[in-house]
C-alpha cells in the first residue's frame, strides 16, 4: 500500500537528536502543516525543530490525491449550510492565501505542477441540486465558477450529469513538495528529527515535549499530528475521521485532462497524472474515494476493489499500478481547528480538521500559526484570519457532534460485546486476516501478516475502544477516535501515543 508519490523516493533524513536541546519552536509532525509552519517561522528568523515519528510526509500528506483547489468538492456548500456567507468567504480567502504560498514555494524550490480545470460533479440526476449549491456558495465567496450541463461534459468516459467547474486549479506531487519543504528547513539551519515519537507535552515548569530518547524544550510548541496527540480540549471528540483509498492506473486510451470529484453517491475523485505533477512513469490516472469512518467498515479491501471495478468499467484498458490509503479529520463545525490549545497557557498550538482538503488548508493554518507565534496584532492580520478566528459554534454543529458521540458510544459497546462472543481458542488467522477474541475477559487481537501470527491487546490505549482489523492495510484500527496500529502493535497514528501491549501467542489464541 505505498503511494505512487513515494515510489523510488528517499525522503530527507533528519538531524541527530540532542536530548535537552532548546529551540524557539518545536513542531510535532512533518506533514504539510508542520513543515509549512516550520519554513515560515524559519524564514522569520526563529530556531525551529520538527519532530516526526515516521518520515517526512509519512501519513495523509504523502498519500493524498494531490489536488490543490479552491473548489473542494462539496465543502463550500457544506460550510454554507451551517455558517454565514462571510465565513465561507473567509475560508476561501484563507485557502487562496495558503494555495498561493505553496505555489510560490514550489516555484522557488523548482517543484513543478499542472494547472487544470477542477470539477465537482453529479454522478446521478439526484446530485444536481448539490452541484447548484456548490456553485451558489462558491459564487457568494467570490469564486468564478461555471455550471456545465450533461451535454457539455458528454465526452467524459464516466457518467457525469452536470458539474460546477473552476479554472486554473492545480495538481501537484504532494510528497515531492513536502520533501522540498523539509530540504529548505534543513538548508536554513532548522532541525528535523525523524523516527522520534512525541509521547507527552508539558507547559510547566517550562514548555517541553517528551520522547523515548529524551525531552526537548521550546518557547512554543505546535501539534501538527493530524488528530492532536494531546487530550487537552478533547478535540478528538469534536471531529470525525475518514479513511479513503486511492488507486493509480496505467491507461493507454484518452484520459481526462481535468480533475473531478463527485458530490453524490460513493465518492469518485479523478486525477490525471503527467510528468509535471507526478513521479513520471506509466501511471497516468489516479482514482480515489470510498471513504468511511476509521475502524467502522466491514472490509477496507472491498472498498479498494470497488474503486478498481468502477475504473475498469469506464476505462476498460486500465491496469492497476499502485494502491494506497490515508485518513483525514473533519471538525463538527466544518471549519478547521487552528490556534492555541486550551490549558496550554498560550504555549501550545495545533491545527487539524481539513476534511481532505489540506493542500491549501495546511499552509493557510501555517500562516495563522505563524502570525500568532510572531505576535502579529489582530489589526495586522488579514481579515479572513480575524473572521475565521472569531466564529461561533452553531446548534447544527452541536447536533452533528451528538450524532457522532452516539456512534462512538455504540462502537465502544459493540466492540466489547463482539469480543465476548468469540472465546479463545480460535483458528489461526490466514495470511492478511485478523480476529478479535476473548482471552480471560480481555479482548486479544490475533493476526497473520507476512507469515507471522501475532497476538496483541485489542484494546486501544487511548480510551479503551476495541480495535477492528483493517484488511486493506493489515492494521488494527480504533472505531472510537481513529488511532491505528501495525499488526505487531506499533502505534501508527491517532490520539493514542503508546503501542499495543504484545501478548504471548498461545496455541489457538
Ligand atoms: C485519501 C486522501 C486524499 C486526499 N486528497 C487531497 C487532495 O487531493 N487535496 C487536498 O487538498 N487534500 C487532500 N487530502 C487531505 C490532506 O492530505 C490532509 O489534509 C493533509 O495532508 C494533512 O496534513 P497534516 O500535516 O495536518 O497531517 P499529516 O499529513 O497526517 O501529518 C501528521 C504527521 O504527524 C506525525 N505524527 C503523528 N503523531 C506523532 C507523534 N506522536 N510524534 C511525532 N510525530 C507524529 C505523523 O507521522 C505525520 O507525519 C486527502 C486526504 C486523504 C486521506
Amino acid at each position: 500500500m505505498k503511494p505512487l508519490w513515494k515510489l523510488d523516493r528517499t525522503p530527507p533524513t533528519g538531524t541527530p537528536f540532542d536530548p535537552g536541546a532548546r529551540h524557539d519552536v518545536i513542531i510535532v509532525g512533518a506533514g504539510l502543516t508542520g513543515l509549512s509552519t516550520a519554513v515560515m517561522l524559519t524564514r522569520a528568523g526563529l530556531d525551529v525543530a520538527v519532530i516526526e515519528s515516521g518520515e517526512v510526509a509519512e501519513l495523509a500528506t504523502g498519500a493524498n490525491t494531490g489536488k490543490l483547489t479552491l473548489l473542494q468538492g462539496k465543502r463550500l456548500a457544506e460550510i454554507r449550510k451551517h455558517h454565514p456567507a462571510a465565513l465561507v468567504q473567509a475560508y476561501v480567502e484563507g485557502n487562496r492565501e495558503g494555495m498561493d504560498w505553496l505555489l510560490a514555494f514550489a516555484d522557488h524550490a523548482g517543484v513543478s505542477y499542472e494547472r487544470r480545470v477542477d470539477h465537482s460533479y453529479a454522478q446521478d440526476p439526484g446530485g444536481l441540486d448539490m452541484v447548484r449549491e456548490v456553485h451558489d456558495a462558491a459564487q457568494e465567496a467570490g469564486l468564478p465558477t461555471r455550471m456545465l450541463s450533461r451535454d457539455e461534459l458528454s465526452s467524459m468516459a464516466f457518467p457525469v450529469f452536470g458539474a460546477v467547474a473552476l479554472d486554473e486549479q492545480v495538481t501537484i506531487d504532494p510528497a515531492l513538495v513536502t520533501h522540498a519543504l523539509a530540504a529548505e528547513l534543513l538548508a536554513e539551519g532548522g532541525t528535523l528529527h525523524t523516527g522520534v515519537r512525541v509521547t507527552a507535552t508539558h507547559v510547566l515548569p517550562e514548555p517541553r515535549v517528551e520522547t523515548p530518547v529524551g525531552p526537548l524544550f521550546a518557547e512554543h510548541i505546535v501539534i501538527a499530528t493530524g488528530s492532536p496527540i494531546l487530550d487537552r480540549g478533547l478535540y478528538f471528540a469534536k471531529m470525525r475521521a475518514f479513511r479513503s483509498y486511492c488507486v493509480s492506473f496505467r491507461v493507454s486510451g484518452d484520459l481526462p485532462t481535468s480533475t473531478f470529484i463527485s458530490v453524490d453517491g460513493s465518492t469518485r475523485s479523478i486525477r490525471p497524472v503527467s510528468d509535471a505533477d507526478g513521479p513520471g512513469g506509466d501511471a497516468r490516472l489516479v482514482v480515489g474515494g470510498n471513504g468511511h469512518p476509521v475502524g467502522r467498515s466491514d472490509s477496507e479491501a472491498a472498498a479498494v476493489d470497488d474503486l478498481i471495478e468502477w475504473t475498469r468499467q469506464y476505462f476498460p484498458d486500465a491496469e492497476e499500478t499502485h494502491r494506497w490509503s490515508a485518513q483525514d479529520y473533519e471538525s463538527h463545525n466544518q471549519i478547521p481547528f487552528v490556534g492555541a490549545m486550551p490549558r496550554g497557557l498560550g504555549s501550545i498550538r495545533f491545527a487539524t480538521g481539513y476534511a481532505k482538503w489540506g493542500l491549501s488548508n495546511a499552509p493557510a493554518a501555517a500562516l495563522r500559526l505563524t502570525a500568532e507565534i510572531l505576535g502579529a496584532s489582530w489589526h495586522d492580520r488579514p481579515s479572513w484570519m480575524v473572521k475565521i478566528g472569531t466564529r461561533l459554534t452553531v446548534p447544527a454543529d452541536l447536533a452533528r457532534g451528538a450524532v457522532e458521540g452516539a456512534k462512538v458510544a455504540a462502537a465502544a459497546t459493540s466492540g466489547w460485546v463482539e469480543a465476548e462472543r468469540t472465546p479463545v481458542p480460535v483458528p489461526k488467522p490466514t495470511e492478511g486476516e485478523g480476529v478479535v477474541a476473548n482471552r480471560s475477559g480481555r479482548p486479544v487481537a490475533i493476526s497473520t501478516v507476512g507469515g507471522v501470527t501475532r497476538a496483541v491487546s485489542a484494546v486501544c490505549p487511548h480510551l479503551g475502544g476495541v480495535l477492528a482489523w483493517n484488511d486493506a492495510d493489515c492494521t488494527w484500527d480504533c472505531p472510537l477516535h481513529a488511532s491505528r496500529f501495525e499488526a505487531d502493535g506499533t502505534r501508527i497514528e491517532g490520539p493514542a501515543v503508546e503501542d499495543l501491549k504484545v501478548l504471548p501467542r498461545k496455541s489457538g489464541g
